[in-house]
């Protein structure tokens, strides 16, 4: 399998640093996928089963409150549609309106995961549980997973939800 994994969130909630633990060797591509030559490709995990190819989605780097118009809204929608997969991460117990409007962008068509983060951070396993269903309650979410980014926590489980996906 080889397929390609867009991760969006808002600033600060840890996609760099996420993405840094799921990237291991950076071989080329190997796929014959049309999307190969539409992306901005920011690194490759490959595993015994699969491949997985992460993607940039410009914007949401420099996404400031009001900022985006709608010709970047549409360079996001279209990298966002155009992958097979998106992890939308959040930081665990807090969500704000840049999230919210983060999560306006996402595509309808294609599986999105929820990816909470900073779990580590998170004691309270019922609070945890309770942010978790607010906003899977939002979004048509087709999976989710607790992770820590920043100590590798709960990265291969949330792999092999991406897998079946590519
Ligand atoms: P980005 O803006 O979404 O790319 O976020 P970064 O990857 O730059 O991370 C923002 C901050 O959150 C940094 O200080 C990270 O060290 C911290 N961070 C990322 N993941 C975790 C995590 O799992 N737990 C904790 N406690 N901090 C994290
Ligand atoms: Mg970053």
């Amino acid at each position: 399998r080889c397929g390609f994994v867009a991760i969006v969130g808002r600033p600060n909630v840890g996609k760099s640093t996420l993405m840094n633990h799921l990237i291991g060797q950076k071989i080329s591509i190997t796929s014959k996928k049309a999307q190969t030559t539409r992306h901005r490709v920011t690194g490759i995990h490959t595993a015994d089963t699969a491949q997985f190819v992460f993607v940039d989605t410009p914007g949401f780097q420099t996404f400031h409150k009001g900022a985006l118009n709608e010709a970047l809204n549409k360079s996001v929608k279209d990298t966002l549609s155009n992958v097979d997969c998106v992890l939308f991460v959040v930081e665990a117990k807090r969500f704000s309106a840049a999230d919210r409007e983060v999560m306006a962008l996402l595509p309808k068509n294609i599986p999105v995961i929820l990816v909470v983060n900073k779990v580590d951070k998170a004691k309270d396993k019922v609070e945890l549980a309770n942010f978790i269903d607010d906003v899977r309650a939002e979004f048509n979410f087709a999976d989710a997973e607790v992770v820590s980014a920043k100590h590798g926590q709960r990265l291969t489980e949330l792999l092999a939800k991406v897998e079946p996906l590519l």
